[in-house]
């Protein structure tokens, strides 16, 4: 059984996504040890990573990207591994630096825009200034809020059908 989740740690096994672990009493019979951590990796196999262990911003696990420790200023976000083309638009044209005006076209691209203006509000000018030369983004500054809503609401199933399809009403897709 694969997962990469399931760790050998201090003298046991531990999930990295539920954060439990077991310690087993040394000296262990080897045989007893991998039955041990066998039963272990089979109770945590399939236990889902918790949303926002894994920082989106720096990639490093044990906090959200909302509590970033490194990625904290808009400029530390263009050097963040959390760029794409929809959010470096809102974020050159908030720096008053960019001509380019690409929508998000799917919910991963959401995704990047909606966590750069959620931890840092202010970057939110730049999509009103996207406004003004894109329909497209002029409609999704309109409904902002709404669209944040649905990302929130299905953000812990790992996809997001309502909002792919609220995009397409607004006219992401083309
Ligand atoms: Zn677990
Ligand atoms: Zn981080």
């Amino acid at each position: 059984m694969k997962a990469e989740h399931v760790v050998a740690r201090n003298n046991g096994a531990a999930c990295l996504h539920c954060g439990r672990s077991v310690e087993f009493k040394m000296p262990i019979a080897v045989d007893d040890f991998v039955a041990m951590s066998n039963a272990f990796v089979k109770t945590h196999a399939k236990c889902r990573k918790p949303s926002g262990e894994l920082c989106a911003f720096c990639h490093r696990y044990g906090h959200w990207f909302i509590d970033c420790p490194t990625v904290d200023t808009p400029s530390a976000w263009y050097e963040s591994r959390d760029t794409g083309l929809s959010s470096l638009a809102i974020y050159l044209t908030f720096r008053g630096i960019g001509g380019k005006t690409e929508f998000p076209i799917d919910p991963d691209d959401f995704g990047r825009c909606y966590r750069l203006v959620k931890r840092f509000p202010e970057v939110m000018e730049g999509m009103a200034r996207l406004g003004e030369r894109s329909k497209v983004w002029a409609r999704l500054f309109e409904h902002w809020d709404e669209l944040c809503a649905l990302f929130e609401e299905e953000l812990p199933t790992g996809s997001a059908p309502k909002l792919y399809a609220r995009m397409g009403e607004l006219g992401t897709h083309g």
